[in-house]
């Protein structure tokens, strides 16, 4: 039963398991870190102003890593920037997602084949929870993506360790 069904069914009192609680609170909002790194940047703006407004699904831009729970890689990852990704990243508490946002962090883009500059593909400095394809994506396919991880975080559980990961001991 869905918390909506839940609310309704029992005048107003909501009867939930601890795993739908806390991931409806936190697909509920969601705070991205906000800095882009090139073109793509300019349509990450566009889904997060009045047209778009991404607010009205509870994504909201933060300014520190430390406040923050999804990074959007939006552009060109160079290996100047890849060591400063991976701090930022690092900076985050979990639980914490990734979207790559376009071609240049999806595989390299255009630089593919003689970007030498170029890191083909952010997954190779951080983990990435969701893909979007385009050059640039459109805001549409940001906020599609953002669907999806919402998704993603509704299949999560506390108890199986997916929400805050269970230190493992080396
Ligand atoms: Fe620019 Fe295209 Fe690369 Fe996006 S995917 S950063 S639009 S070159």
């Amino acid at each position: 039963m869905s918390l909506d069904q839940s609310l309704q069914q029992n005048n107003g009192v909501i009867i939930a398991k601890m795993d739908d609680l806390l991931n409806w609170a936190r697909l509920s909002s969601m705070w991205p870190i906000s800095f882009g790194i090139a073109c793509c940047a300019i349509e990450m703006m566009g889904a997060m102003a009045a047209t778009y407004d991404l607010d009205r699904l509870g994504v909201f831009p933060r300014p520190s890593p430390r406040q923050s729970d999804v990074m959007i890689i939006a552009g060109t990852v160079t290996f100047k920037m890849a060591d400063r990704i991976r701090k930022l990243y690092e900076q985050m508490p979990d639980p914490k997602y990734v979207i790559s946002m376009g071609s240049c962090s999806n595989c390299g883009g255009p630089y593919w084949q003689h970007g030498y500059h170029v890191v083909k593909g952010v997954d190779k400095i951080i983990p990435v929870d969701v893909y979007v394809q385009g050059c640039p994506p459109r805001p549409e396919a940001l906020i599609s993506a953002f669907l999806e991880l919402q998704k993603k975080i509704d299949e999560q559980s506390l108890l199986k360790g997916d929400i805050f990961p269970i230190a493992v001991e080396q």
